[in-house]
């Protein structure tokens, strides 16, 4: 699934004069193009171009990819033939015309993402949000990498802790921030590691789209992986302003996800120190 074509334009003329030919298409058809490239595309097929689906004899659009737009056309003109220019295989991710730039293209979808809620793109504090939108993700998404380089414990065999660590996440059902602290703590057998990478761990794993839960899960499991260590805890309190700003407006609704591996799940009183190192630091 990560195939990228870009094709050129004898690809797209060839393909075109073999679908006219294949339809039967000629200069009296009248056609109707898919916004936007289905309609960039009508206009090189020489027949009638119309400006809306109930005018035409057929509907073009450029990329047969989920189906989702072709179902939406045959609900809505059920009698009118929907073709697609190329079909998408399993393998490929993207395919791109020779009429469209990755980088513009991609700042064109935002500019149409601020249409379709209403905005009004070319106001002077919209003209330059689609690329500062794109930025903002492109850097978030992509945290530094680290290596979790490990050391001999020696005689290291008491609880690690690192409290109030505090991470940044986008809820992936909503695209909205999560945010909080995390407490996160292992024992050690044979290795420690130093405590700023704890935080970093909980960093790589925040900066996606995610939901708590699966942070939580992810940071405990990676450090177990790193650590082999006798027990790890992970817990994170967090706002999510999906709920906050919208829905059930359950304001200061504190979010708490756990998940603690080996000493912290069977021995009640490393479990008891561990909460109780949290919730004491907490008042
Ligand atoms: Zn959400």
């Amino acid at each position: 699934m990560n195939k990228i074509v870009e094709l050129t334009w004898k690809d797209v003329l060839s393909r075109i004069n073999f679908i006219k030919k294949k339809y039967d298409i000629s200069s009296k058809t009248k056609i109707y193009g898919v916004p936007k490239n289905g309609m960039v595309l009508a206009g090189f097929f020489g027949c009638k171009n119309v400006p809306t689906p109930e005018d035409a004899d057929i509907v073009i659009d450029d990329i047969l990819d989920s189906g989702s737009t072709k179902k939406k056309y045959k609900k809505l003109y059920p009698k009118k033939k929907f073709i697609t220019l190329f079909n998408k295989d399993k393998n490929t991710k993207w395919v791109y015309f020779p009429f469209e730039k990755q980088t513009e293209d991609n700042e064109d979808t935002i500019v149409r993402l601020l249409q379709i809620i209403g905005e009004d793109p070319n106001r002077e504090g919209l003209k330059k949000t689609p690329k500062r939108y794109l930025d903002l993700f492109a850097e978030f998404l992509n945290p530094t990498k680290f290596d979790m380089t490990t050391f001999n414990a020696e005689k290291t065999d008491e609880m690690i802790v690192q409290l109030d660590v505090p991470f940044y996440s986008f809820c992936e059902h909503h695209l909205l921030p999560f945010f909080g602290k995390g407490y996160i703590a292992y024992i050690p057998d044979k290795k420690i590691v130093g405590l700023s990478k704890l935080a970093r761990t909980l960093e790589v794993f925040s900066r996606k789209l995610q939901n708590q839960e699966r942070i939580t899960n992810q940071v405990a499991d990676y450090l177990q992986s790193k650590l082999d260590a006798k027990g790890v805890a992970v817990v994170l309190k967090a706002r999510h302003l999906c709920m906050e700003m919208r829905g059930i407006k359950a304001a200061d609704a504190t979010t708490i996800t756990s998940k603690l591996l080996g000493y912290f799940r069977t021995d009640t009183r490393t479990r008891a120190e561990f909460l109780n190192l949290i919730g004491n630091h907490r008042n």
